[in-house]
């Protein structure tokens, strides 16, 4: 993960609950913490207390967003969190989640992580009948649906939340809570995580295992694709939304999002990309004298590479890990000057060696190229890049920002025209079925490698670019 303007590829979002616990938006506060990763542009969290909502949101880091007197005012002990990459809909206030709506059926808070593909149409199909939307994020959708569907005071809520999940095309982790319940729910394709920890007598849900070890939770289980999961005092109950289901995580999470402390379905990410590291020497193996991973994210596949080839594996590159979203990014004539602030080369290391430079992934290219061109001013007398997944052919429309078709270096070229443009000595590309092997599994969304795409698309789907 490169420096904020430099990165090609974004994470999502990340969602957090805890229920039954006291304290539970102070655990919130750490379990977003620990999801940072997932999103830097804003943050929130909604406690209740005794049937009172009570909100928290604003911009940037969760850490500038909260302290201690901000949280004590978020009593109870049911909360729900978020953080934010702006995806559909743009970065401002208003898009900051968790949303909460104020309805004479009850009110209830929403945080989503995802991307819906039928986005227009519900909207349109919505306003129609007299919606008013306080936001652009198609995580305000699914609320309209829900009220639209609850206008009966006794029908059961979660007969409500079945039938507005119905209508969503997409991907999605949604935290849904009430003044006496949570509700997660995922999609039926199953390509976004969402887990369940136990701590005490009470429950927590996260995007990613990660944040309930920070906490102290107990893993329990995934909450599986179109299922919702009910959190009461009672326990958790199990419903299905839909019959239709798949595993079809996205591959990127396990590639490059997810933290490598992570467990998504059962396979732990740095073993993921450890192994897929392993499988890329197999089928693309090279003599050289030492294997670089890029910080950080493909360090656990630069591991896995030099492990298989019994080449030493050497901390080549060195990432400032101090740049934070207000740095003062370098003007083209600071860069010209050689101010590189981001990712610096161990010259001492690298001098003299046929370097074999593992990454997870190549965007636009414009990256690699940097990189490639770091190691050589350092002394490197061969670069030979190996990448831990297909090239990235197609845009993604389920919450990842990386780019339009036409910006994707690998949408028009051959590997060996991608080669020549990033300037390496040899450019090589993990298989679709190296990644299937690496996780042991026998489904992942790889729209993005193929162009196949797990769910329909829309008249005016777009990338969340
Ligand atoms: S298209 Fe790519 S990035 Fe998007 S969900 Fe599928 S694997 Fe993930």
């Amino acid at each position: 993960m490169y420096g904020v303007q430099d990165r090609e590829l974004h994470e999502e979002c990340g969602v957090f609950g805890v229920f039954g616990v006291e304290g539970a938006a102070s655990l919130a506060y750490y379990g977003l913490h620990a999801l940072q990763h997932r999103g830097q542009e804003g943050a929130g969290i909604v406690a209740v207390d005794d049937g009172r909502f009570r909100r928290i949101k604003g911009e940037g880091l969760v850490t500038e967003i909260f302290d201690e007197n901000n949280l004590a005012g978020l009593s109870g002990d049911m909360a729900i969190g978020h953080v934010r990459y702006s995806t559909t809909g743009g970065s401002c206030i208003e898009n900051v989640q968790p949303f909460l709506f104020r309805h004479n059926t009850g009110d209830f808070a929403l945080a989503h992580n995802g991307n819906l593909v039928n986005s227009k149409q519900l909207v349109r199909y919505l306003e129609d009948k007299g919606s008013l939307f306080q936001s652009t994020s198609d995580s305000e959708i699914l609320a309209h649906l829900i009220k639209k569907e609850t206008n009966n005071p006794n029908r059961p809520r979660i007969y409500s939340i079945i039938d507005a999940l119905n209508m969503l095309e997409g991907a999605f982790a949604f935290l849904i809570m009430t003044a006496n319940r949570i509700y997660a729910c995922r999609d039926k394709y199953g390509l976004r995580p969402l887990s369940i920890g136990r701590l005490g007598d009470g429950y927590v849900v996260s995007s990613e295992t990660c944040a309930l070890d920070v906490i102290g939770a107990e893993f329990l289980r995934d909450v599986e694709p179109g299922e919702i999961v009910t959190i009461d005092r009672k326990g958790i109950r199990s419903s299905d939304y839909s019959k239709y289901k798949r595993h079809q995580m996205c591959a990127m999470e396990y590639i490059y999002f997810s933290r490598p402390d992570s467990d998504i379905e059962g396979c732990n990410v740095h073993a993921f990309r450890r192994e897929s590291g392993r499988l890329l020497y197999e089928e693309s193996p090279v003599e050289a004298d030492i294997v670089v991973g890029v910080p950080d994210s493909s360090l656990s596949a630069a591991i896995g590479y030099a492990e298989a080839s019994g080449i030493p594996y050497e901390m080549g590159l060195i990432k400032n890990k101090y740049i934070g979203r207000t740095f003062i990014q370098p003007s083209q004539e600071m860069r010209e000057k050689g101010v590189r602030m981001k990712l610096a080369a161990v010259r001492s290391l690298v001098r003299g060696k046929r370097v074999v430079l593992i990454d997870d992934s190549i965007v636009r290219g414009t990256t690699s190229q940097r990189i490639v061109r770091i190691l050589r001013e350092a002394g490197a007398t061969e670069v030979h890049l190996r990448i831990a997944s297909p090239p990235i052919t197609d845009p993604c429309f389920y919450g990842v920002d990386m780019s339009t078709k036409e910006e994707l270096i690998s949408s028009s070229r051959t590997v060996e025209e991608v080669c020549r443009k990033i300037g390496a000595d040899s450019l090589c590309f993990l298989s679709r079925e190296a990644l299937y092997r690496a996780g042991s599994r026998s489904e992942l969304c790889l729209a993005c490698f193929t162009g196949s795409y797990p769910t329909a698309l829309y008249d005016g789907t777009e990338s969340t670019k």
